[in-house]
């Protein structure tokens, strides 16, 4: 069954969802009832999973799939690179009579070996121990993937060494979960909160992309190769009439969205918005919010439907950060809150004294958190191509504030003014007693500058890329707030031991002035991608980290190592893994693209010049033959662009070449074995300090050309063509 085949009647989408999905229906259903509540236990609570289960759930499993077609089954996971990884396996193992017999056991479902010598590990795995293995994730659940080329049950998995250690975005997200968890629930003892459940966070993520006629994919290698245009003149008409957003949606791009969402349904996705974006071609998809770790799979899965089912309706999706230059680029908003069933969202305001009181202990906790670890949650979404996107066109910029919206920001200063001692003239708030102002859920003041907001009750981060797993940034939120939450559960459970003090209220009262006064630095309302932020920022002593090699560092800070070993959440050596990997890919990625550009320069645009240059030369000739004198502008114009774009791609080849590293400094590291890190470094730089300002030379000399050459003699599909042809 190929995608488009599979628009055959499916009934109503309630009918579908789920359909390819164990979930809990299916497990009702498949499983005997003992085992059923021992696995609805292990997810629910997250405990170790009972191995004497495991060969029933497989089975049951294995004919539920089968059922439905599939004869492979594979683990899928999650590797440093962001993408998803699989390995397909038959069912089918020859029997002793040369048959062969369907099989799936316990153990082949809760562990698989996996040969990840070609992930990257960032030394974690040395070579002669290649091989990883995968361990069911059991809050996730198995799925079946219908293809062209076959059925295949997929089962989410951690990816680790054989010591441990994690090669995968999902296992330190688990990890993260379980230090959130804890801590909240020493604050919400505090307030008597009730739960035998654990506290989880939630990811609602809102999935920004274009979408192109493959056709035009096909004549550009940039977009091709690199998922960006590396040259491209602006056009005549970009996005500045803002008749995009949320416009009609074309009718093409329609039947496309709602094959992506039968598909999803059917995933067990809850998709639940569609709409145009602001730029031209630009679009968006979100479903509801999830548990975090679902919802990170469940991204990775609408990347996935996203690419196939364009391909089937001649389109390509890109997901790249910015595909074109100086238009919007493409984000991946993560809503993200967190809570259980009992004692629901813990960003909610709530209606009562009390409950706003635990309100404001948890969202203090926010501030602190932002406030002491913003470097490693800028950290968190650094890449390449991200790089292109933050701090212009509706994207956040780099430096990480907090926008708490005037009534909030109003009712803390409250807090601060009364804690000050000798300044208790305006009434301020009592906790515990007192009810907060009604905050709007969806304030109409969304600042749309700041990369972190709170909005009603939630928080957006809007730093994440469009192609990025949003689990780092996961990741980092929950281990900085962790860290935070423990803070505060110390901080009370002191105040109340504290003769002083009266009672929880005014514990509380204290808790926030303390956040207020040491921690106001990170909150800023204004706009995000003024010259005066910067300096602002600059002076309330924020990081600033305009790019990638500038934040990875971070991942080694001491403060960094500290907080995520002390919640078990990565190890140093994890942190110094991915940072690593994540510079290298960084490297790599620019490199790619400059080899790119010289390339298509040279075998492109340059003899696409060269022939309009030729066929101008002629003409003069003919008229002057003709006895018509005419100096040709155009001529003497483009041979000088000529001379330019071919000095500008030596000049990029030159970088490319250049070594930043000395090859002392490579002996000595070679003797060092393992601690690379300065020399990466130190090629990141050179490909951010260099190569890509040469590139930009590069651009503007095709650029230039472009609005020169005849278009029949221009080689490459323009802007114009490919943003407004739908
Ligand atoms: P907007 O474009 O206005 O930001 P959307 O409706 O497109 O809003 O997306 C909001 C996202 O936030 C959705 O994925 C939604 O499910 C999610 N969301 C709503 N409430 C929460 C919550 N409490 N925690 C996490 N995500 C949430
Ligand atoms: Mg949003």
């Amino acid at each position: 069954m190929t995608a488009s085949t599979m628009s055959v009647d499916l009934g109503l989408p309630t009918d579908y969802y789920g359909v390819n999905v164990f979930d809990d229906k299916a497990m009702r259903q498949h499983l005997p009832k003992a085992v059923y509540k021992s696995l609805r236990q292990t997810m629910d609570k997250g405990e170790g999973l009972d191995p004497s289960i495991a060969d029933i759930v497989a089975t049951a499993l294995k004919d539920w799939a089968m059922s439905k077609g599939a004869s492979h089954y594979t683990h899928v996971f999650y590797p440093l690179t962001g993408n998803s990884a699989e390995k397909h396996d038959s069912f089918l193992s020859p029997d002793e009579n040369g048959g062969a017999i369907a099989e799936f056991s316990g153990t082949m479902l809760v562990q698989g070996e996996a040969d990840g010598s070609s992930l990257p590990s960032g030394g974690l795995r040395s070579t002669f121990e290649a091989r990883g293995y995968t361990a069911w994730d059991v809050t996730s659940p198995a799925y079946i993937i219908e293809n062209a080329g076959g059925i295949v049950l997929c089962i989410p998995t951690l990816f680790l060494s054989w010591t441990g250690l994690a090669l995968d975005k999902k296992t330190p997200l688990i990890r993260s979960n379980q230090a959130i968890s804890k801590q909240a629930l020493r604050v919400l003892k505090l307030f008597g909160a009730e739960t035998n459940l654990p506290i989880t966070s939630n990811g609602g993520l809102e999935q920004e992309y274009f979408l192109i006629d493959r056709d035009y994919i096909m004549k550009r290698p940039d977009l091709m190769v690199a998922g960006r245009t590396l040259f491209g003149a602006r056009p005549p008409k970009g996005q500045e009439f803002e008749d995009q957003y949320y416009g009609v949606i074309p009718n093409r791009v329609l039947a496309f969205m709602v094959e992506v969402e039968r598909e999803l349904y059917k995933l067990g996705v809850p998709v639940k918005t569609r709409h145009n974006e602001a730029a031209p071609s630009q679009y968006e998809i979100a479903p509801m919010y999830e548990a975090a770790n679902l919802a990170t799979d469940h991204n990775q899965l609408i990347m996935t439907v996203l690419r196939r089912v364009a391909r089937s309706h001649n389109l390509v999706c890109l997901l790249h950060e910015k595909p074109f230059h100086a238009l919007n680029g493409s984000g991946k908003h993560l809503n993200y809150s967190i809570g259980n069933k009992d004692v629901g969202n813990l960003f909610d305001p709530g209606d009562t004294p009390h409950e706003n009181a635990q309100f404001l202990v948890f969202l203090c906790s926010v501030i602190r958190a932002v406030h002491k670890y913003s470097g490693f949650l800028r950290a968190s979404v650094a890449s390449a191509s991200n790089d292109f996107r933050l701090g212009a066109h509706e994207a956040p910029p780099s430096i990480m504030s907090l926008f708490l919206g005037d009534q909030l920001s109003d009712v803390l200063e409250q807090f601060r003014i009364g804690d000050v001692k000798g300044s208790r003239k305006k009434r301020i708030m009592n906790v515990g007693v007192d009810t907060l102002p009604q905050f709007p859920a969806d304030p109409g003041d969304r600042n749309r500058t700041s990369p972190f907001a709170f909005v009603g009750n939630r928080f957006e981060f809007r730093a994440v890329g469009s192609s990025q797993s949003p689990a780092d940034s996961i990741v980092a939120l929950n281990a900085m707030l962790a860290e935070s939450l423990d803070f505060a559960a110390t901080f009370l459970e002191r105040e109340l031991q504290s003769k002083e003090v009266k009672n929880l209220g005014e514990a509380v009262q204290h808790f926030i002035a303390h956040v207020v006064e040491e921690h106001s630095a990170v909150l800023f309302s204004g706009d995000g991608y003024s010259e005066i932020w910067h300096k602002e920022a600059e002076r309330r002593n924020l990081p600033i980290y305009p790019h990638t090699p500038d934040a990875l560092p971070v991942y080694t800070h001491a403060e960094v190592i500290d907080l995520c070993t002390r919640y078990a959440i990565m190890s140093r050596e994890e942190l110094r893994a991915r940072q690593d990997i994540y510079l290298e890919q960084y490297t790599k990625t620019i490199r790619t693209e400059a080899l790119l550009a010289v390339n298509m320069a040279r075998t492109l645009i340059y003899p696409a010049s060269i022939r309009y240059q030729t066929e101008l030369a002629k003409n003069s000739k003919a008229l002057k033959e003709c006895g018509i004198e005419a100096k040709s502008k155009l001529l003497v114009e483009i041979t000088e662009c000529i001379t330019n774009l071919d000095t500008s791609i030596r000049a990029l080849e030159k970088t490319i070449k250049t070594d930043p590293v000395d090859t002392r400094e490579r002996e000595i590291a070679a003797k060092n074995a393992g601690n690379s890190f300065n020399i990466q470094l130190a090629e990141a730089k050179h490909c951010k300090n260099l190569i890509l300002p040469t590139m930009l030379e590069l651009r503007k000399c095709v650029d230039t050309l472009e609005l020169m050459v005849a278009d029949d003699l221009w080689p490459l599909p323009s802007y114009q063509n490919m943003l407004f042809v739908k």
